[in-house]
């Protein structure tokens, strides 16, 4: 495949380079040290990406986002993947799912939301119930007008910053040919609602972006926040989960680059055995292949947006790119720390950061193993006779 980008997708990736590199960047060292983004940053953050038009670019236009396609995400996404991701993140991407909104959600939830009056995470993890999502088993119990949730979820991303929560819970039971499956529910639920407690978890990737274990204890939620229809929570959040796998993907791309970069300006400099390192094939070998994995990985987010973008895009192939240029990023982080020595490993320099930001792409948009498990399912299928 052989993708080449538009002039207008050029400038798109310009424009969000140099917005990254004057208003994200700068501010890494001190969530870093900090382990928090101080409101008054993330508030002036959120300003002037809403002033730059990067501001919930996944969202349509009609309602006030950045109307982009599946490809112009993929380019902006690249050069957010950069930068811390505590930092960008307060660019919103809400999740898509919200664009099921219907009648007054989208004035409640949805537009505020674009606008950066609301912020959104979403709940779908529980203790027992990751991988195999459909294990889950918080419950919503209709109760007059409004359902009754109980459960717990955990590793869920900005729930300390978001004012609602999109939960997904059990709402009953279908009787298939296939035996019994839970009908699951997605349902905007309003943190400030008596019974929702959010407790932070500590993780050695992405400081300052905090993971949490949501609580809900007798919640009531009205009907009417019920986000698409009873039942099709499931469905939604796979639907989400797909272009989610490719946008990470695209992260993991410009997170890889900014380490190479690194560490070839560091392969040209530092001196060892009276000559820059660079000249070992030992370390020129190691960028030759970091090189080539990020040029495959570029591909892959592309091809795969494209195909986002003409809906066409398989399970298989969603999977397939998020378990390379995860695994990708793994390897050129590591490599990159490798190049530096011993100051790779010091706080003083980034690469250490770059090395565990990337673990996590291995395990929170489908784990390396699921993606396997994906992929293989549908080769032996293909072959089968
Ligand atoms: C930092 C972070 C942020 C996250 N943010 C969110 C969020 O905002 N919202 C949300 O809902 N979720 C979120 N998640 C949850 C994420 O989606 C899950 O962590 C992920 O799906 C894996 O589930 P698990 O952690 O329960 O691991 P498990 O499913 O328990 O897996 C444990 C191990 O078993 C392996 N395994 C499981 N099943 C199989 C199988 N069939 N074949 C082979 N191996 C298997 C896995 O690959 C893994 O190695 C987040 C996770 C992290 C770490």
């Amino acid at each position: 495949m052989d993708f080449r980008m538009t002039e207008e997708q050029r400038l798109l990736a310009g424009s969000v380079a140099a917005f990254v590199k004057a208003e994200i960047m700068p501010h890494e060292d001190l969530v870093e040290r900090t382990g928090t983004v101080p409101d008054d940053l993330a508030e002036q953050i959120k300003r002037k990406a809403i002033a730059a038009g990067f501001y919930a670019l996944n969202m349509p236009a009609e309602h006030g986002g950045g109307g982009l396609d599946a490809v112009e995400r993929a380019v902006a996404e690249i050069e957010f993947g950069r930068a811390s991701r505590a930092l960008q993140m307060l660019c919103n991407r809400p999740a898509p799912i919200l664009k099921a909104c219907r009648g007054d959600q989208i004035e409640t939830y949805l537009k505020p939301t674009i606008r950066g009056e609301r912020f959104d995470c979403f709940a779908l993890t529980e203790p027992g119930a990751g991988s195999d999502a459909r294990a889950i088993v918080t419950r919503a119990v209709a109760d007059g007008d409004d359902y009754v949730i109980t459960g717990t979820k955990q590793f869920i991303t900005n729930a300390m910053r978001a004012d609602f929560i999109i939960v997904f819970a059990v709402t009953g039971v279908d009787q298939g040919p296939r035996g019994p499956s839970k009908r699951i529910t997605a349902f905007l639920v309003d943190k400030a609602s008596p019974g929702v407690s959010v407790a932070p978890l500590k993780c050695v990737s992405n400081r300052g972006l905090i993971s949490t274990i949501v609580s809900l204890a007798d919640v009531r939620v009205p009907k009417r926040n019920i986000l698409g229809a009873e039942g099709q929570g499931f469905a939604m959040a796979k639907s989400w989960i797909f272009s989610g796998r490719v946008m990470l993907s695209a992260n993991c791309v410009g997170l890889a680059e900014r380490a190479m970069a690194l560490a070839a300006a560091w392969a040209n400099t530092r001196v060892a055995f009276g000559q820059p390192i660079g000249r070992f094939q030992g370390t020129s070998f190691k960028l030759a292949d970091m090189a080539t994995a990020i040029h495959a990985a570029r591909l892959m987010v592309f091809d795969a947006a494209l195909k986002m973008r003409d809906e066409t895009l398989t399970q298989r192939e969603a999977a397939q790119v998020n378990l390379f240029a995860s695994e990708m990023v793994g390897r050129v982080t590591d490599e990159a720390l490798q190049i530096h020595g011993g100051l790779g490993i010091t706080e003083d320099l980034p690469l250490q950061r770059f090395w565990r930001d990337a673990r996590v792409e291995r395990i929170w948009e489908g784990t390396s193993e699921i993606h396997r498990d994906v992929i293989a399912k549908d080769v032996l299928r293909e072959f089968a006779r």
